[in-house]
């Protein structure tokens, strides 16, 4: 094994794009930094599986910034041009920006974002656009305060996270989207709630259907609302159109308010699944690189960057991954396996959305 190259972002020449089995490039990666979060919503970290004696990855066991850069330049070289900082909850790493600033000097990154929760939003976001993040997604599953409140396991403060939205837009950090997954009996009666509040606003909401990530959330079909039948409903109060891709490979099927309010998404992964373009490739925060939401497993970066492999090596290894890939769950997905939870797949949390 050659010597181990530094870390230097600006170096790594472009290979050939990678092309996976089933003819899709490698384009977009997804970066856990860390498996902890200051919620608990019951459809990703349930607080009576994530209790307090719960055990969380040590420091040493997740990826090091030097070794998160190395991996994302690697990425890039091989056709990687987005890369979404996720968790667990990015912003409880309070270094954030520093790792921000050296992912953004990567050479052919042209999109920056992080997913968040929002709850530690406000303070931080002019900083982190400062540093070169360009826009953010936040989560926020309802505008009711109770109802908030339940589905981040108690945790979550409502004005905090619209604080932090409103940050976001001062910081430029757009086009901001809100990510909000819907659950029947739980949200849905607040829907077109949470639409008012958005529209016209050039903030785009982003209606989710509740996924079988992993194996602890309880998903059952039934809390599942097709986003056919949402997007019904909203056609009754506000006529929608619909509007091309901004990409091959996006994830949410994109309608624009015929009043000229903006626009929205539904991302349909149990209904309508999309895995036929899926150009994502994710990064968990103990260095797994995984193909795929729902994958059982992930190949370890992990000890080949602590021993001592070089970018060359590294590229040849991120190669191997993506050429054996041919995931794609969510057009395979059988509900009523899904339910019973009898395949292992890895959580959410872990590898983030
Ligand atoms: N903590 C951050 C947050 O909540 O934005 C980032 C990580 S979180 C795992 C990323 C996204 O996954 C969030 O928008 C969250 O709503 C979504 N998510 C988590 N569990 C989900 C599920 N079972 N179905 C659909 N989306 C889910
Ligand atoms: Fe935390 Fe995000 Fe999962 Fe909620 S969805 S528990 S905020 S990681
Ligand atoms: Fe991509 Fe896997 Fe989701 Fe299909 S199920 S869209 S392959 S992440």
């Amino acid at each position: 094994m050659s010597t181990r190259s530094s870390p230097d972002e600006n170096l790594s020449p472009l290979s050939a794009p990678v092309i996976d089995a089933l003819h899709r490039p490698m384009h977009d990666l997804r970066i856990s930094l860390l498996d902890q979060c200051n919620f608990r919503c019951p459809y990703c970290m349930p607080e009576a599986e994530f209790h307090a004696e719960y055990e969380f990855l040590r420091k040493q066991e997740r990826l090091s910034y030097d070794e998160i850069v190395r991996v994302a330049a690697s990425a890039s070289a091989l056709g990687v041009s987005k890369i979404r900082l996720t968790g667990g909850e990015p912003l409880l790493d309070k270094n954030i920006c520093d790792l921000v600033e050296r992912i953004a000097a990567l050479p052919r990154i042209d999109d920056l974002a992080l997913t968040t929760n929002g709850m530690l939003l406000a303070p931080i976001a002019e900083k982190l656009a400062r540093a070169g993040l360009h826009r953010v997604t936040v989560s926020l599953d309802s505008l009711d305060k109770e109802i908030f409140r339940t589905m981040s396991g108690g945790r979550g403060d409502l004005n905090a996270v619209l604080a932090g939205i409103e940050a976001a837009v001062a910081a430029g950090l757009g086009p901001i989207k809100i990510n909000v997954v819907v659950q029947r009996g739980v949200n849905d009666s607040g829907v077109l709630d949470l639409l008012d509040h958005f529209r016209g606003t050039g903030i785009i909401v982003r209606l989710i259907e509740f996924m079988d990530v992993g194996n602890r959330n309880g998903w059952r079909l039934s809390q599942v609302i097709p986003s056919r039948e949402l997007l019904a409903q909203i056609q009754k109060r506000w006529p929608l159109r619909a509007v091309g891709k901004n990409y091959p490979g996006e994830v949410a099927r994109r309608y624009e308010y015929v009043d000229g309010a903006g626009e929205i998404g539904f991302i349909s992964s149990v209904t309508a699944p999309f895995c036929g373009d899926c150009s994502r490739a994710r990064l968990s925060a103990d260095g797994k690189m995984y193909t795929c939401l729902f994958a059982s497993q992930g190949t370890d970066l992990r000890e080949p960057l602590r021993s001592g492999a070089d970018d060359e090596e590294l590229q040849q290894i991120l190669t191997s991954i993506w050429l054996q890939r041919a995931d794609r769950y969510s057009e395979l997905r059988r509900p009523d396996i899904a339910e019973h939870h009898i395949l292992r797949k890895v959580e959410m949390y872990r590898i983030g959305g």
